[in-house]
């Protein structure tokens, strides 16, 4: 039988501050099949949708990011921490579950043209994820959608993210 991905994630309380429970995705990247299993998942979700894009932050948005790029025949675009991309860029700042922080992308990496997908392991806050639709809102690139591997409920983030978008949000789990 296929291996679930969910079973292999490890929680860490008290990481990296005391109160939040980390989930180690890790061991989820490493297995073949679970990898295959995330990627295809939310590629599978999003096909047929004209998706030219997908964007994803650093880091662990462009491990999963970039495989269901080329899953669903689209570029990827990485949104990447202040000072990384050398040319003129979009900025967006965002709180995260523990601290805040900024990302970028290349203002020429999205186009009114594009049709574009957030993708990232892991959803808590929402934070990310609302700083990246306003790098997409920048561009004037349309969204088609969000899609993770891991939604943190409890924390959320569906709320967050309606504030800025009704764009689909899908988790895998
Ligand atoms: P948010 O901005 O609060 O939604 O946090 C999501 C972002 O932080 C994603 O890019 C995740 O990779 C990262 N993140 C937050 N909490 C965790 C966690 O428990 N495990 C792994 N990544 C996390």
């Amino acid at each position: 039988m296929a291996v679930d991905p969910a079973s292999l994630i490890i929680d860490l309380p008290d990481y990296p501050v005391p109160g939040v429970v980390f989930k180690d995705i890790t061991p989820v990247l490493a297995d073949a099949e679970a990898l295959a299993a995330v990627v295809d998942g939310i590629a599978g979700r999003f096909a047929g949708r004209g998706v030219t894009k997908v964007i994803g932050a650093e880091a662990r948005g462009f491990i999963v990011g970039a495989p269901v790029a080329v899953a669903l025949g689209a570029g990827f675009v990485p949104a990447r921490k202040p000072g990384k991309l050398p040319r003129d860029t979009y900025a967006a700042t965002y709180e995260l579950e523990y601290g805040s922080d900024a990302l970028e992308i290349h203002r020429d990496a999205l186009t009114p043209d594009d049709v574009v997908l957030i993708v990232d392991d892991l959803v808590a806050t929402g934070g990310t994820v609302r700083a990246l639709v306003k790098l997409v809102e920048d561009t004037g690139a349309q969204l088609a959608g969000m899609g993770f591997f891991l939604e943190l409920a409890f924390l959320n983030p569906r709320a967050a993210i309606a504030e800025v978008t009704d764009a689909e949000v899908f988790s895998l789990h």
